[in-house]
């Protein structure tokens, strides 16, 4: 494998608490120096003068699709989109076709991802079979096929003497659980209850299926001492939840998606069965809450809830449409809006699509540092490149986003795999 040398960028590294202008040199997949004016030896050469250069991004949470629903993303178009994006750590979700609750499939998908080559696929295997909340699956075997974390995405086990099972056998194996804290039998509508709900006359979700969810989920780790990430926190009330669990030391973590950073349920207005999404938009209150609570650290990071759909199954009524946008591509763009905004800095901005996340998925320190030794997975990106999210460019076989042919503010111009140049933007 070549040398590459990353030249003149701004380097934002939080987990050596580093900002500054260096020069990176990359041997053997390998980060092997940062300092200034590294003289070149004939490698190759990025210039990165103007840009920001750093680990390159992971994600809890994404749904490729793959198997079983191919026609909306599959493993290889997917992995195009994350490293568009400039991920090259992916946790996958296992509402597959069949369910990813079996050894089988996590070692289908981390082959098929490993055969792409663009990603370093972490397959997430369901708590229980089917996904059905009954019984729960072999949590031993589908670690030592690579599981990276378990989780029912999309529902919740609601059984909650078989959750405190799961969540002792979880904390015995050291393995995480990931959580789509929304109780169903309060979250059977389809947007948020409240205001719009109201005005469309549509059943709604209500705010305390997270809640309450959550209290549950906290107060199960805390019994178990398992580590448990709740996943596309909505709510400013799970917001408050979050913090007191923290405060008592319990294990838990938690994410915000792209989406719901930037819109709020009066987007369902403009946008209909497009911004449908489990939990739903919320308020501009509860996005403000969101958006304090990332720039604080209540809530850990990023996860991208990627949720790719065809067209024709998008383009029904919002009682009909599946929930779901596409979040790989916008992650970037908003959290650039977020600092731009003056909402967070850039160095919280790298940690929450970096190396949070890595730690929270037990990647660090290899993923999500740029320290020297580990490999070179790196980011280089563009906070002030203005992009407009054509069809042309999008990586994915889905093209379910609300940000589809608008400007948007932030791009990435290089994504890097193991000293591997995976992304190249050419705009
Ligand atoms: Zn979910």
């Amino acid at each position: 494998m070549g040398k590459l040398l990353i030249r003149g960028g701004y380097v934002v590294d939080p987990s050596q608490n580093f900002e500054g202008i260096a020069d990176i040199l990359v041997e053997d997949g390998k980060i092997s120096k940062i300092e200034r004016n590294i003289p070149p030896t004939g490698e190759e050469i990025i210039d990165a003068c103007s840009m920001v250069v750093a680990p390159a991004f992971v994600d809890p949470h994404a749904h490729l699709r793959d198997p079983g629903f191919t026609h909306k993303e599959d493993i290889e178009s997917g992995s195009r989109a994350a490293v568009f994006g400039g991920f090259t750590a992916v946790v996958s979700m296992p509402n597959t076709n069949p369910e990813t609750d079996n050894p089988a499939l996590i070692e289908y998908q981390r082959l098929k991802a490993e055969r792409v080559g663009l990603i370093r696929l972490y397959p997430a295997g369901a708590i229980t079979r089917g996904r059905e909340g009954k019984e729960l699956t072999e949590f031993g075997t589908l670690k030592g096929a690579g599981a990276i974390a378990l989780t029912d995405d999309g529902t919740t086990p609601t059984d909650e003497a078989l959750l405190r099972t799961a969540f002792e056998w979880a904390a015995d194996l050291d393995l995480l659980i990931e959580d789509h804290a929304e109780l169903p039998s309060l979250s059977a509508g389809h947007i948020n209850e409240g205001k719009i709900s109201d005005l469309l006359g549509i059943a709604g979700r209500n705010r305390s299926a997270e809640a309450i969810a959550v209290a549950r989920d906290g107060y199960l780790a805390q019994i178990t001492g398992a580590k448990v990430h709740v996943q596309h926190i909505t709510a400013k009330e799970t917001v408050e939840l979050l913090k007191l669990f923290k405060e008592k030391g319990v294990r838990i973590t938690g994410e915000v998606n792209p989406n719901h950073l930037l819109l709020t349920e009066e987007d369902v207005l403009k946008y209909g069965s497009l911004v449908k999404v489990n939990p739903p938009l919320r308020t501009e209150g509860d996005r403000k809450a969101l958006i304090e609570a990332l720039a604080e650290g209540v809530i850990d990071c990023i996860g991208t809830d990627h949720a790719p759909h065809a067209p024709w199954e998008k383009d029904k009524p919002l009682d009909q449409a599946p929930p779901g946008m596409l979040g790989f591509q916008v992650a970037l763009p908003a959290l650039v809006r977020l600092y731009n905004e003056g909402y967070i800095t850039l160095k919280r901005l790298v940690e929450v699509l970096s190396t949070s996340p890595a730690k929270i998925l037990g990647l660090y320190p290899e993923l999500g540092t740029l320290k020297v030794g580990t490999p070179a997975d790196i980011v280089i990106f563009d906070l002030k490149h203005e992009w407009i999210f054509t069809e042309d460019i999008n990586p994915s076989k889905s093209t379910n986003s609300p940000f589809l042919n608008q400007k948007l503010v932030g791009k990435v111009f290089y994504t890097i795999k193991g000293g591997e140049v995976v992304y190249r933007y050419r705009g």
